[in-house]
C-alpha cells in the first residue's frame, strides 16, 4: 500500500529551482495496477522515483505499507527497495555484453541471497525467455531486453513493480507483449503495478488511472470499477 501525503520536490539549479511536484496526495491499494499518464516534464519519472526510493521528498510524507519512507536513511531506503520495490526503465538498463541470467542474478548478489542461478532462471522462465538466459543482453531485442529487465525486477519476489514507460522504446507487438506479462504478474501473482505512459491504449489496460500536470494531480478516475487511488 502506497500513501503519498503531500508530496513536495523541488530541484536547485544554481540559482534556479523547478517544482517537479506540487503537493501530490495519493493513495495506490496492494493489489492495483495504476497508470499514471500526463504531459511531458510534469513530474511523473519524479513521482516513480520517490515511490521506488531512489529519491527522497523535498517535503511531505511518503508511507509503505504503513512505514514512513521519507524519514529513512540512505541504507534503510536500499533495504527497502531490494525487499519491496522492482523498476523497470524505458531503456532497460541492462548492462550490455553479459548474459541475461547474469543481469537478472545482480538485485540477488546485492541483497546476498543463495541460489541465485536457480532464482535466476526462473524469473527468465517467468517472461517467457529461458531460451535466452545465455544470450548477451545487447544481442535481444528491444521486447526481449525488456523481459529481461522485468525477471531481474521480478527476481527478489517484491509486492510492488514501479515501470517508468516500460513500452516507450518497444514496437506495438513487443509492448503487447510486455503488457500482458505485466497484467499477469498483476493477476496471478498480486503484484502491485504502477507504471508511466503516454499511451491511452496502455493506459486503458490498468485498473485505474492518475493523471498529472504542472506537478499535480489532475485527475484519478477507476476505468475497471476495482481501483481506489483516492485524491
Ligand atoms: P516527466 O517524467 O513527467 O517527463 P520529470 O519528473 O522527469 O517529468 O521532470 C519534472 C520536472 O523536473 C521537469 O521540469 C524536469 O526538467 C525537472 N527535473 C527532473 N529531474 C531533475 C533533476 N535531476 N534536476 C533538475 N531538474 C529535474
Ligand atoms: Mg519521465
Amino acid at each position: 500500500m502506497i500513501t503519498f501525503e503531500n508530496i513536495v520536490k523541488t530541484y536547485r539549479m544554481g540559482e534556479t529551482t523547478v517544482q517537479a511536484l506540487r503537493g501530490v496526495s495519493c493513495h495506490v491499494e496492494t493489489g492495483e495496477m495504476v497508470a499514471i499518464i500526463g504531459p511531458s516534464g510534469c513530474g511523473k519519472s519524479t513521482m516513480m522515483h520517490i515511490m521506488g526510493c531512489l529519491d527522497t521528498p523535498t517535503s511531505g510524507k511518503y508511507f509503505l505499507d504503513g512505514a514512513e519512507v521519507s524519514k529513512l536513511t540512505d541504507s534503510q531506503l536500499a533495504e527497502v527497495r531490494n525487499k519491496k520495490i522492482g523498476f523497470i526503465f524505458q531503456s532497460f538498463n541492462l548492462l550490455a555484453r553479459t548474459s541475461a541470467v547474469a543481469n537478472v542474478e545482480l538485485p540477488l548478489i546485492y541483497g546476498n541471497s543463495n541460489n541465485r542461478r536457480i532464482k535466476a532462471l526462473a524469473a527468465l522462465e517467468r517472461v517467457g525467455l529461458a531460451q535466452r538466459a545465455f544470450h548477451m543482453s545487447n544481442q535481444l531485442s528491444g521486447g526481449e531486453q525488456q523481459r529481461v529487465a522485468i525477471a531481474r525486477a521480478l527476481v527478489n519476489k517484491p509486492p510492488i513493480i514501479l515501470a517508468d514507460e516500460p513500452t516507450g522504446n518497444l514496437d506495438s507487438k513487443s509492448s503487447n507483449e510486455i503488457m500482458t506479462i505485466l497484467e499477469n504478474l498483476n493477476r496471478d501473482d498480486g503484484i502491485t503495478i504502477v507504471m508511466v505512459t503516454h499511451e491511452a491504449e496502455i493506459a486503458k489496460r490498468a485498473s485505474c488511472t492518475i493523471a498529472m500536470r504542472d506537478g499535480q494531480i489532475v485527475s484519478d478516475f477507476t476505468l475497471s470499477g476495482k481501483g481506489k487511488a483516492n485524491l
